[in-house]
């Protein structure tokens, strides 16, 4: 398969380990993922529904490359490569990278500022089929499981220990996350994870993770990197939402990897009876105290101890405590801690670069950013309006990250398509130049 006006697209030596040069010939796999461009390009996601589709309609037998005497894969033989192949073979992901390098070469990715965001999309689970978070629950045995339970059997093992029971868990797709949109009812759902970068609104990566928000925010981190191993593309600024600005996200962008995060900074710390805000409090960190506005001094340490202490607490903070001489003789006390014998102020491990994205608040490119977050949502509604992917049609986290994946592929191709082929003259001599792979 050549590109669009990229690199070549070569699937057949992609895949050349997985298939054998013996028996019966297998299903083209260019003739596979052509379809599959088809089904997700039109919301046709039922492999049955396709194959009958692709049989039928003219204008997708020539996207396939199908003559009208050529015979349309069995829905049943096209989903076996699907799920098996193409999976094995990370096909899909290597096609999504192979698209974004088509997009790189016609221009359309500058690098320098990207957005990250996630959307729930419904999981194919009943809400009925489940039980709750909290109890026990015999499985069958793994070999006679669905591939989704076996996939979330496998994956018990390696779950962290401080994530979060979820509230009610799916018999039929357990790695699905029950949750509920401000106002809605309650119902599973997976999370599609976007990078893109912002001049064009190219996705730049793409990932499935259960719908849950430290799942999402985690997986910003996994997106960054690979696009830097990959593509070698490092933002100068990444744009997100509010559950973005965790103090140690905002630590690993800012001191680890050098990039403005402009995002809000997630703070928990105002305060609405009256008292001294925090910002009134002015930090030393030669001295490593604070300063309060009766000029006295907070810290994390009074007095020495024989084995050297870091105070850093579970929640990855310090807290800077007044002495209780000066608090108690102080005629501030009432606007400062009324109710406690001295005040208290926690500080982040990450403080340096929460101060550092509270700068970037104040400017006007953080105002610029806040208009550029809108093409990310602009392209999870594309996703579900035009697209039709509102509800999943495959169960566990790979199957869900192929709809996802191949749902980003059609979206930048439909861009592609739009901003880097020029229009073609009327009159039916040349095809959309979205359809054209080679
Ligand atoms: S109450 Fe304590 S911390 Fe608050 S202003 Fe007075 S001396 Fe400073």
């Amino acid at each position: 398969m050549s590109g669009f006006a990229g690199p070549p697209l070569d699937l057949r030596a992609h895949l050349e380990d997985h298939y054998s040069a013996t028996g019966r010939p297998s299903v083209d796999p260019e003739l596979m993922i052509r379809m599959l461009i088809v089904g997700y390009c039109y919301g046709i996601r039922s492999e049955r529904r396709l194959c009958d589709e692709v049989h039928l309609n003219l204008a997708y037998r020539w996207f396939c490359r199908l003559g009208l005497d050529d015979t349309v894969p069995n829905h049943s033989t096209f989903s076996k490569n699907r799920h098996g192949r193409f999976r094995e073979s990370e096909t899909f992901r290597w096609l999504f990278d192979e698209v974004v390098r088509a997009c790189m070469a016609a221009g359309l990715v500058k690098g320098e500022v990207f957005a990250v965001d996630a959307s729930i999309v419904a999981a194919e689970a009943s809400s009925k089929l489940a039980m709750p978070g909290n109890e026990p629950y015999v499985w069958q045995d793994p070999a006679r499981c669905s591939r989704a339970v076996r996939e979330y059997l496998e994956g018990l093992d390696d779950a962290t220990l401080t994530e979060t029971v979820p509230k009610r868990i799916s018999l039929s797709d357990p790695q699905s996350r029950w949750t509920a949109a401000p106002g809605g009812p309650a119902f599973f759902a997976y999370s599609t994870n976007y990078l893109i970068d912002v001049a064009h609104g190219v996705i730049l990566d793409v990932e499935a993770t259960p719908a849950h928000r430290t799942a999402e925010v985690e997986s910003t981190k996994t997106m960054v990197e690979r696009v830097e191993e990959r593509f070698d593309l490092i933002p100068q600024r990444l744009i997100g939402d509010t559950a973005y600005g965790t103090a140690p996200m905002l630590g690993w962008m800012v001191e680890e990897k050098g990039i403005a995060l402009h995002v809000p900074v997630w703070d928990k710390t105002e305060r609405k009876d009256g008292t001294f805000q925090r910002e009134e409090f002015t930090w030393d960190a030669k001295a490593n105290e604070y300063r309060c506005p009766a000029g006295k001094a907070l810290r994390s340490q009074w007095r020495p101890f024989k084995k050297a202490r870091t105070h850093i607490t579970q929640a990855g903070t310090i807290i800077y405590l007044a002495s209780q001489h000066d608090c108690s003789a102080c005629s501030m006390k009432p606007r400062c801690c009324p109710n406690v014998p001295v005040r208290k102020i926690t500080r982040s491990v990450h403080e340096n670069a929460r101060d550092v994205a509270r700068r970037i608040r104040a400017t006007e490119q953080y105002r610029q950013s806040r208009c550029e977050r809108k093409k990310v949502e602009m392209l999870f509604a594309h996703l579900k309006r035009i697209l039709k992917l509102d509800r999943l049609r495959l169960r566990g986290l790979s199957g869900v990250g192929d709809e996802f994946t191949l749902a980003a592929v059609v979206q930048n191709l439909r861009r592609l398509a739009k901003l880097a082929c020029p229009p073609q003259p009327f009159g039916g001599q040349v095809a959309p130049a979205a359809l054209k792979m080679g």
